[in-house]
């Protein structure tokens, strides 16, 4: 099905760590015959979010969550120039949840819209660290920067990684992990995931074990798992993920009022999401790129 929870505004990206050494952007644009640094701004793509349907209503509902530049990162320095007609849009659909991803936290500041103040309501920013060098780098600059809404994406996660003073912070809602795919190879142990749950579900912020990653290790034995799906169904048997306290975003409408909770867009879940691991932080199949519902 259609990748309904992603905007690319644009597309490819320059490598810039460790865990960008096997960037699936690159594996995918390789498989086609093209290449991930080639760097553009999407067409009719750009403007998605304000895409409407025959009846003239926005194809996004609002209080749908769906995630930026999936395909690149929002913050990019080749990308300076398209970003403010990106915040334009985010903006408008001030009745949607927006996820930003990046590698890229120390550009953010630079990077804000003049009306930011302390931060957007929609706005959910999730700063990537694959391993402990980058947790330290990136995880201050994140907690430093004036966001209502903030997360962190371990994935791919390369060595142990040990947050649990940056959770004290209280300020992140939400923390995800997985092992390496696309290409690459080097192993996530069991017991880096298992350390990660465990600070997570002491302050009681929600943790989502996504996948294995293709070399996974577990009381000493290595498993090589390739198919995604196998991964997937892996890291949910495994138990790792808590719910925590939920994210609770107060989403506007384009007048700044609250929006009644009926009028917002409640997530549909299909059989099948029962045991995937990542409905912890899926908004439902409305926004699932593996899910037939
Ligand atoms: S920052 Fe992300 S999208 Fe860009 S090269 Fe690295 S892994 Fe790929
Ligand atoms: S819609 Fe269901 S199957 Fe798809 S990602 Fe979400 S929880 Fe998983």
């Amino acid at each position: 099905m259609a990748m309904h929870g992603n905007w690319n505004p644009w597309h490819g990206c320059v490598k810039c760590s460790e865990g960008c050494q096997n960037c699936y952007v690159y594996y995918i644009d390789e498989m086609r015959g093209k290449s991930g640094s080639d760097i553009y701004r999407t067409k009719t793509g750009f403007r998605y979010p304000l895409s409407r349907d025959r009846s003239g209503r926005y194809k996004i509902r609002s209080g749908e969550m769906i995630s930026v530049c999936m395909t690149s990162d929002f913050f990019l320095e080749e990308a300076d120039a398209w970003r403010e007609e990106a915040w334009d849009i985010m903006r408008t659909r001030s009745d949607v949840i927006f996820l930003l991803l990046t590698k890229r936290p120390e550009r953010i500041r630079e990077c804000l819209p003049p009306d930011w103040g302390e931060g957007w309501d929609n706005i959910f920013l999730n700063v990537t660290c694959e391993n402990q060098k980058r947790a330290d780098e990136r995880i201050p600059l994140l907690l430093a920067l004036p966001f209502r809404y903030k997360g962190l994406y371990l994935a791919p996660l390369l060595g142990p990684v040990r947050i649990g003073r940056y959770l004290d912070s209280g300020q992140i809602g939400q923390v995800a992990c997985g092992g390496e795919n696309y290409g690459g190879s080097r192993p996530c142990h069991f017991d880096w995931v298992k350390e990660l749950r465990e600070e997570c579900e002491a302050r009681d912020i929600t943790f989502c074990f996504m996948e294995t990653g293709t070399t996974f290790i577990k009381d000493g034995r290595e498993y090589r798992i390739r198919n995604k799906q196998e991964q997937n169904r892996q890291a949910f048997r495994s138990g790792m993920s808590y719910q925590g306290r939920p994210l609770r975003f107060e989403l506007k409408n384009s007048l700044g009022l609250p929006i009644p909770k009926e009028d917002l867009y409640a997530p549909r879940y299909a059989d099948k999401c029962r045991e995937c691991s990542f409905r912890i932080l899926c908004y439902g199949c409305g926004s699932c790129g593996q899910c037939d519902g």
